[in-house]
């Protein structure tokens, strides 16, 4: 509990929602010194649907950065990152709407600032493995998460929100709605959220078949639709119904037998459902991720199709851009306009990822216009610049937030250095705060780190590899604000870091 507040609330933030997002966020702010509260509705957080195989999620550079920068990426145990030995690369890369691209082909010199580290490009992860490996987390670090609550409104005034919740109340001073797509603090805030329809229904199921020789495994495009099958009576399947049959009633045997039968044109026969879901591709975001002391992350913010696997990358990056400069408005050391630049930072690359996952829609239609685009597509992406363009999108790894002229690397994700003493950036980077490093040694980086108190860590020493850079600031979420190549001047530090930090009292 945080009583530095003389007001009457419990906590600081209220989240809502115990998905990955909203535990992340939790493990951000606690980080920070923030007391956090995490509400969540279901009793149990486990689920079939986030076991292996229907929990697999593609995680892209800057999550797997997250991981590995607070300490949690070995704690995955991701099958991908098993199935890659060291020295015995995969063939697969990735995928753009289900067309592979391999790294034999990609050029690694497009990333001119990356350095090798443990943090893949790419690699899977089970969903319940990343919850329960977020909510051990923050739980250990001191967060209160309580299950089988849920949200139902919340009313806020200038100190604080009161969140309603059946017969209970809880006050914090700032509520952040992490409780997904259907989310009651986006809908209970006005938040507007806008976009485009559907094309299709989705469906997730585990069946048994009477007659499994019928259906093959893998992916497969037919003129209706398309299936895949993981493993056998695993499927999920593609309607192009524009979202017709989802949410419309249950799910039952008969309706999956007929969608089978439909999208495979096969007279394929079920005898059990045993595990069944639907999804849609539509696509919205909200436009405006604050409203006072309310704010979205997450699939809260932003729906599209889960078939480019972005959805949950997408929301982790919101809240690890949203965590400590919430965590320092709150503390009341915030610069102006540091909130805000989560929405202008976040709200353009939720933007990219939706049109990305509508483009990987639009060739996977049952239509000669769609299967013709697929075919140059998948042209373009065995080539060495197709293969290298389709992994930066996908991977996001020239993920960048306009900070205006400057180095190439602002607005990046910093390179993990390796000290020669065999630190890295992202150890560095472990408990939050910011960093000032001094490659130089000439400049007097030190005393402008101590303006920004415990805040910005001054770190100096010979690395590998400085890439030519002589200094930089990093942010706490492993952003590099300001970098340097040739002589430093100190006041463009000082300038830099006067946007993300605040001048501790003395600094
Ligand atoms: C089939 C499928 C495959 C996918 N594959 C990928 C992939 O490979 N890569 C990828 O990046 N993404 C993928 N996604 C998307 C990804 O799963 C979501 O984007 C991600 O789970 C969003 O996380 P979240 O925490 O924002 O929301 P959620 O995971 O939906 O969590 C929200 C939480 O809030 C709780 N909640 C809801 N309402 C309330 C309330 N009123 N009060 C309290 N609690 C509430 C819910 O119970 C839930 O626990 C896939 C999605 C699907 C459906």
């Amino acid at each position: 509990m945080n009583n530095r507040h003389p007001t009457s609330f419990l906590f600081d933030v209220v989240i809502a929602g115990a998905g990955p997002v909203g535990l992340l966020l939790a493990c951000e702010l606690r980080l920070a010194g923030v007391s956090v509260l995490v509400l969540e509705q279901a009793e149990s957080p486990h689920s079939p649907l986030k076991k292996l195989p229907f929990g697999m999620r593609g995680l892209t550079l800057p999550t797997i950065e997250a991981f590995y920068r607070r300490g949690l990426l070995d704690s995955l145990e991701a099958p991908g990152r098993q199935a890659k030995p060291e020295g015995k690369p995969r063939k697969q890369a990735g995928h753009f709407a289900g067309i592979p691209f391999d790294y034999d082909r990609i050029n690694p010199s497009m990333w001119a600032y990356r350095l090798p580290s443990p943090a893949d490009s790419n690699m899977a992860a089970e969903m319940e493995r990343v919850e329960t490996v977020l909510a051990d987390r923050a739980q250990s670090i001191g967060v209160e998460i309580r299950r089988g609550v849920r949200v139902e409104g919340f009313a806020q005034s200038a100190d604080g929100v009161t969140i309603q919740a059946g017969d209970q109340s809880f006050e914090g001073r700032w509520l952040v709605g992490c409780d997904g797509g259907r989310s009651v603090v986006r809908k209970g805030g006005g938040f507007s959220f806008v976009g485009t329809d559907p094309e299709f229904t989705g469906y997730s199921v585990q069946v048994d078949l009477a007659d499994p020789e019928k259906l093959k495994l893998g992916r497969q495009l037919t003129p209706t639709g398309m299936y895949f099958q993981t493993q056998p009576g695993h499927f999920g399947m593609v309607e192009f119904d524009s979202g017709a049959s989802h949410r419309t009633g249950p799910i039952t045997l008969a309706h999956v037998q007929a969608v089978l039968r439909r999208i495979s044109q096969t007279d394929v026969t079920l005898t059990a459902l045993r595990v069944a879901t639907s999804w849609t591709d539509r696509a919205q975001q909200a436009t405006e991720y604050r409203k006072g002391r309310v704010l979205l992350a997450g699939d809260a913010a932003h729906i599209h199709s889960p078939l480019g696997g972005q959805g949950l990358n997408l929301g982790l990056g919101d809240v690890m851009n949203l965590g400590w400069k919430l965590a320092a408005t709150v503390r009341g050391e915030a610069p102006d306009g540091l909130l805000d630049s989560y929405f202008s930072e976040r709200h353009p690359i939720g933007e990219q990822i939706l049109a990305w996952s509508r483009a990987q829609v639009s060739i996977m239609r049952p239509s000669p216009h769609a299967r013709a685009m697929e075919s140059i597509i998948r042209d373009l992406i065995a080539t060495r610049d197709g293969a290298t363009y389709f992994a930066d999108r996908v991977w996001n790894a020239s993920m960048r937030y306009d900070l205006g002229d400057g180095h190439a690397l602002a607005g990046r994700s910093a390179p993990d250095f390796e000290w020669t003493d065999g630190t890295r950036l992202a150890a560095l980077l472990a408990d939050g705060t910011g960093l000032l490093i001094d490659f130089d040694h000439r400049a007097p980086l030190r005393s402008i780190a101590r303006r920004w108190g415990d805040k910005v860590k001054y770190v100096r020493g010979e690395v590998k590899d400085r890439l030519g850079l002589t200094a930089l600031l990093v942010r706490p979420d492993g952003i590099v604000a300001w970098a340097c190549e040739g002589e430093v001047n100190p006041e463009d530090a000082v300038e830099a870091g006067s946007r993300w930090f605040a001048v501790h009292d003395g600094g």
